[in-house]
């Protein structure tokens, strides 16, 4: 990697927790920049819908969509002609997700808060999302599994997924998001697919879209998640609001706390794995050996060239948002990685189990030498659409909790608001808002002579 940050020694003390924050590698073009980008391409989707999405494809995807919506037997000759190895490979990432986020459900807690006085959370699912699934540089079948079994799971009614159309798609599929991604779509029950990728598939999901008839094509969703790239994630920024998102999931992040025990071909390979995603992925070491740090950098020059996208990988690892950082020893690793917020953080020291627990920013935490960041990207059964950029110091990974929201439910007797009047009379007035209180004390008013007449 080509560069080092050394925080060892005077310019550690020097540094506040913003000032760390700043000084640790991050992407040039980051979502901020790239909302100028989006800005015109989602006006042009809300504006002029499926016309627009079928234009954004043949100009960002190199394919003029077939259709936007995927035929329902192209979706069924996707899961007819995948190969059996990778159906049973998607079918055992299925089991395992599930195991973990049925795990996850929610169920509905009621307090009596005082007699004759609940308060009941009740859990329900958004009724309707739009699941993203990337396939730009390269397809994520994997994606289709990690957005749509959590909302399964939460029990969503209605669930559409988008991903770009594909420019080598040949035959029947031509024009359609990757076979394996629809195939993928089929064996989880999903039959509502576009092929529809990057900013202009979020704003789909936000506005809806008609075609030139009026006849609308994909309804609104209440929510967006999946991962994307750096327009994705800034699309999401720029509509929040009008439809909810999960966390910002953009480039990934892969983040490696190493002491002097770590394997450095493990690590190399770790760093490898994750930049190959795209040339803005970041893939940082934090490390108090600086023997370490070189070793790692020996065995990079070594592995780089001969990994399949050695020249997206290369790209990655010498951008500003990728990097070795050297610091004094473990403490000051820690700190440094929670600073970070990384999607992903691994854990390659002594006792790596207790290292990990006094984490406390990171998307998901990958502990020791047997749980690479790739077993959580396919089969760990966690959840492979985490938090970037820092977000993971305010945002989870997504989950069922994603897709669902807790309602509270209010119901107190007479008696039981008798018995708090005075309270919420009192607060009230302390707030001048004479009316709320009065909103209580109308309920116990004597009648006024003109009901009794
Ligand atoms: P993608 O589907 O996210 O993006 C492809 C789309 O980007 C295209 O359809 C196009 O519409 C748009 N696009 C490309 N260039 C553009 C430009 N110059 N201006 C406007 N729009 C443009 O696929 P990808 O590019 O392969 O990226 C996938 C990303 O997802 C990678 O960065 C990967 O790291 C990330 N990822 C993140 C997670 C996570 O959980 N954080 C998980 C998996 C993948």
């Amino acid at each position: 990697m080509n560069s080092r940050i050394d925080l060892r020694g005077a310019a550690w003390e020097s540094l506040d927790s913003r000032g760390l924050r700043d000084t640790l590698p991050r992407a040039e073009l980051d979502v901020e920049a790239a909302l100028d980008v989006v800005r015109p391409i989602c006006e042009r989707v809300h504006h002029a819908g499926v016309t627009a999405l079928l234009d954004l494809g043949e100009r960002f995807d190199k394919v003029r969509p077939s259709s936007l919506r995927v035929p329902v037997e192209i979706l069924q000759s996707a899961l007819e002609t995948l190969d059996p190895r990778v159906r049973a490979a998607l079918e055992e990432s299925i089991r395992r997700a599930r195991l973990v986020h049925v795990d996850q459900r929610r169920t509905d807690t009621t307090t009596n808060v005082a007699p004759g006085g609940t308060v009941t959370e009740r859990w329900v699912p958004v009724n309707r999302v739009g699941l993203y699934v990337p396939g730009g540089l390269a397809v994520y079948p994997s994606s289709v599994v990690m957005n749509v079994v959590p909302a399964q799971v939460a029990g969503v009614p209605s669930l559409a997924v988008a991903s770009p159309p594909q420019a080598h798609n040949t035959g029947v599929f031509t024009g359609y998001p990757h076979p394996t991604i629809l195939a993928a779509c089929t064996l989880l029950g999903v039959d509502e697919v576009y092929s529809v990728g990057g900013a202009q598939a979020v704003a789909m999901f936000a506005y809806g879209a008609a075609d030139e008839t009026g006849a609308v094509v994909c309804e609104p969703a209440s929510l967006v998640t999946g991962p994307g790239n750096v327009y994705v994630a800034a699309a999401k920024r720029l509509l929040k609001g009008l439809i909810g998102i999960d966390a910002e999931a953009g480039p990934t992040e892969i983040a490696i706390l190493a002491d002097d025990s770590a394997d450095p071909e493990l690590i190399a390979a770790d760093l490898i794995s994750q930049a190959e995603h795209d040339e803005l992925a970041a893939s940082v070491l934090v490390t108090d050996s600086e023997a370490l740090a070189d070793r790692v950098d020996e065995a990079l020059k070594r592995r780089v060239p001969t990994t399949k996208h050695s020249d997206r990988v290369s790209i990655a690892l010498s951008g500003r948002q990728s990097g070795t950082v050297l610091v004094d020893g473990l403490d000051e690793g820690l700190q440094v990685v929670d600073a970070y917020g990384a999607e992903h953080l691994a854990i390659q020291t002594r006792d790596a189990a207790g290292v990990a627990a006094r984490v406390t920013n990171a998307g998901a935490i990958f502990v020791g030498d047997y749980a690479p960041v790739s077993l959580g990207d396919y089969a760990a059964g966690s959840n492979h659409v985490l938090p970037t950029g820092g977000c993971a110091c305010h945002s989870s990974g997504l989950s069922v909790q994603s897709f669902l929201r807790g309602i509270h439910v209010v119901d107190y007797s007479r008696a039981a608001l008798q018995e708090v009047a005075d309270t919420v009379v009192t607060l009230a007035n302390a707030e001048d808002l004479p009316a709320h209180g009065e909103a209580v004390t109308a309920r116990f008013a004597p009648p006024s002579p003109a009901d009794v007449s």
